[in-house]
């Protein structure tokens, strides 16, 4: 799921230049989506300001775990050009844990695309699922190859 803290509209761009066909993330089972409880990992553009702190910290609680935090941008990274305004608090790390950082002003769909896929290779190694097989009746590690941002 992608949520816009506060940023300028630039990295956002970037964001969606990634499901165009162009770069068209989809092909790789990345699906954005418009619930967060149907999310496996948040993409925060842009700083956090006094107003969105309280709903970035709501979206996080309703992302059902295991799940990743994505911070695009340096504005979402460190606070960026808006450091230290006066209703800025800085990068998403000061409200939510951040498990990759893509640097850039604004940062570029590659790169972008290669957070999430570093994001979700961590994913992968923490959610190996275990099912029977039907027919042996023995249990089979196996991982969830679809993935909802
Ligand atoms: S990193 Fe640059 S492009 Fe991205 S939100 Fe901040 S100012 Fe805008």
């Amino acid at each position: 799921m992608h949520f816009d803290n506060s940023s300028c509209n630039g990295c956002d761009i970037e964001v969606l230049a990634c499901l165009t066909p162009l770069y068209d993330v989809e092909r790789f089972g990345i699906v954005n989506m418009g619930n967060p409880k149907h999310a496996d990992v948040l993409l925060i553009t842009g700083p956090v300001n006094r107003r969105t702190a309280r709903v970035l910290r709501n979206l996080y609680e309703q992302v059902a775990s295991p799940k990743m935090v994505i911070a695009v941008g340096t504005c979402a990274s460190s606070g960026g050009v808006f450091h230290n305004c006066y209703n800025v608090l800085g990068g998403v790390d000061k409200v939510i844990p951040v498990d990759v950082y893509i640097p850039g002003c604004a940062a570029r769909p590659e790169a972008i695309i290669d957070g999430v896929v570093m994001a979700l290779q961590s994913l992968t190694e923490q959610r190996h699922l275990w099912v029977t097989c039907p027919h042996c009746q023995t249990e089979h590690e196996v991982t969830d190859q679809r993935w909802r941002i």
